[in-house]
């Protein structure tokens, strides 16, 4: 079929007319009142903890361009990353599964990209300018600098091991601080972001005035986010610069418990839904003494990555402390009326608050596996389909002059719908070994047969089993396998 052209059987370009997407309805009043501790799960040994497992991910990761270290060519900048073109496209299947779930399937939640620069009276109301901070101490001996509540023995030095070297803490502030404009100065002074949330905070008039919602409702935006972190490591789990994924979801004070419950529920499911074996997650309620002052419940969605238990996302039920306090600074309104009720009250938030890039890196983890296939390892990540790089290859068996057209036929069908990779170099062999590498769910390759039979072989990732298609069927054999 020519690109373009009519398909055969009706629908557009050879596509079958698409199902219709799965809907979720939350209506208010029914919330779920599932127990945290149905999901939580106990604390045991899982694959993640092959000791090995962050080398080859981060050797996989710079080998098939998923993530690079920045400015590699001037030496590398430690904190910051570069996503590659397998790591951008997988980036961006984990913040679109998120906001297909959070907004696109929801009757209840809207979104908005708000600005990174943001001046100081911001973090004045949100206090950020004032507390958010991690307490630094120097090791007196080898001068390196660490975050006191994350070493293992705040007296001994775990660079040079000397004991009692460090200085008193002191509170570092984490946040960026710029200066906008041509003039230099106090009045000039901007920060980069540290989380998104706080332009939701600011905009929760306008979207409320806009968007034609009533609590309970949210306000999703998925963006980057700054943190001057003393300690960065472990790849991109921490870094300076990173994407994050944050919806408030704004609701009758009477409803936040039960809400907080929901969320908690709904954001260890999402991961779970994603591929993550359970075993691997956990959800932490937080102690007494690690809340917030105006925290009255805070869970994290934690994943086991090689080095233990780590956290991908935090639920936190926040009350009116966000909006009350723009309230208080802007000498704005901030609440909403409920005309039926004819009161009105400063809703209370429930925030789910995820990290992109941290996430990211938990799907790779959970998806890279080794096999032995006839003396050989492959290795192959067996990530959910939605989160593939690439869905399909296209591979033509020989670079020879007359599998080109209809490689390029096949490709040019596939792409419509699908991300697809098109590769003609080396070896099938090697060209599968690739495809495994990065995730890719179905290999299509043309060979000589195909000029005869109109059929492609296509293979299939986690299992190798292969199926002889006719080019014709290939849009309806991949849709009910790949949605
Ligand atoms: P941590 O305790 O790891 O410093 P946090 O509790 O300060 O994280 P939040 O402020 O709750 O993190 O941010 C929400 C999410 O943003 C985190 O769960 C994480 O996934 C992500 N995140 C936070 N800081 C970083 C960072 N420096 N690098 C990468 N992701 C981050």
């Amino acid at each position: 079929m020519a690109p373009g052209g009519a398909a055969p059987g009706g629908g557009v370009n050879g596509w079958p007319i698409p199902k219709a997407f799965h809907t979720k309805w939350a209506a208010s009043g029914t919330v779920s009142t599932c127990s945290l501790v149905a999901v939580s799960t106990p604390e045991t040994t899982t694959a993640t903890n092959d000791p090995d497992l962050f080398d080859k991910v981060v050797n996989l990761s710079k080998r098939r361009g998923i993530v690079f270290q920045s400015a590699e060519i001037y030496g590398g900048f430690r904190s910051t990353y570069d996503y590659g073109p397998i790591g951008v496209l997988l980036l961006r299947n984990v913040k679109d599964a998120w906001w297909r779930s959070m907004v696109q399937e929801r009757h209840d939640v809207v979104g908005v990209d708000t600005a990174i620069l943001t001046p100081p009276a911001v973090f004045e109301a949100s206090g950020h300018l004032a507390n958010f901070t991690d307490p630094l101490v120097d090791c007196k001996k080898c001068n390196e600098r660490f975050r006191e509540d994350q070493l293992d023995d705040p007296t001994t030095c775990p660079n040079c091991e000397a004991v009692g070297s460090f200085t008193e803490a002191r509170a570092f502030n984490l946040m960026f601080k710029t200066q906008a404009g041509p003039i230099e100065g106090s009045g000039a002074d901007v920060y980069l972001r540290p989380e998104t949330a706080q332009g939701i905070f600011t905009n929760f008039m306008n979207v409320l005035n806009t968007s034609r919602k009533k609590p309970p409702f949210g306000i999703a935006q998925i963006g980057k986010s700054f943190r001057n972190e003393i300690t960065p490591g472990n790849f991109v789990f921490r870094t300076r610069e990173f994407e994050q994924m944050e919806m408030e979801f704004f609701v009758p004070p009477a409803e936040a418990s039960q809400w907080y419950e929901y969320w908690c529920n709904e954001r260890y499911q999402w991961y779970v839904d994603l591929g993550i074996p359970a075993e691997e997650l956990r959800m932490r309620p937080h102690d007494a003494d690690e809340l917030s002052h105006y925290s009255s419940d805070t869970s994290d969605v934690e994943f086991l990555f090689p080095w233990g238990w780590g956290e991908l996302e935090g639920v936190a039920n926040r009350g009116d402390f966000d909006l009350t306090q723009h309230a208080e600074h802007s000498k704005e309104r901030i609440e909403y009326f409920d005309q039926a009720k004819g009161e009105k009250y400063v809703p209370h938030v429930i925030e789910p608050a995820a990290g992109a890039t941290r996430s990211m890196m938990a799907f790779l983890m959970s998806a890279y596996d080794e096999e032995v296939v006839n003396d050989d390892t492959r290795t192959v990540l067996r990530l959910d389909h939605r989160l593939a790089p690439y869905k399909v290859a296209v591979l033509p068996l020989s670079k020879k002059d007359t599998l080109t057209p209809t490689a390029h036929e096949v490709f040019d069908m596939v792409k419509v719908r699908y991300q697809a990779d098109y590769d003609e170099t080396q070896s099938i062999g090697k060209r599968y070994a690739r495809q495994d590498e990065i995730g890719t769910p179905y290999c299509i390759t043309v060979d000589f047969d195909t000029l005869e039979d109109r059929a492609v072989t296509v293979r299939e990732r986690d299992t190798r089993e292969q199926d002889r298609v006719s080019i014709d069927q290939l849009p309806a054999y991949l849709q009910e396998r790949l949605g």
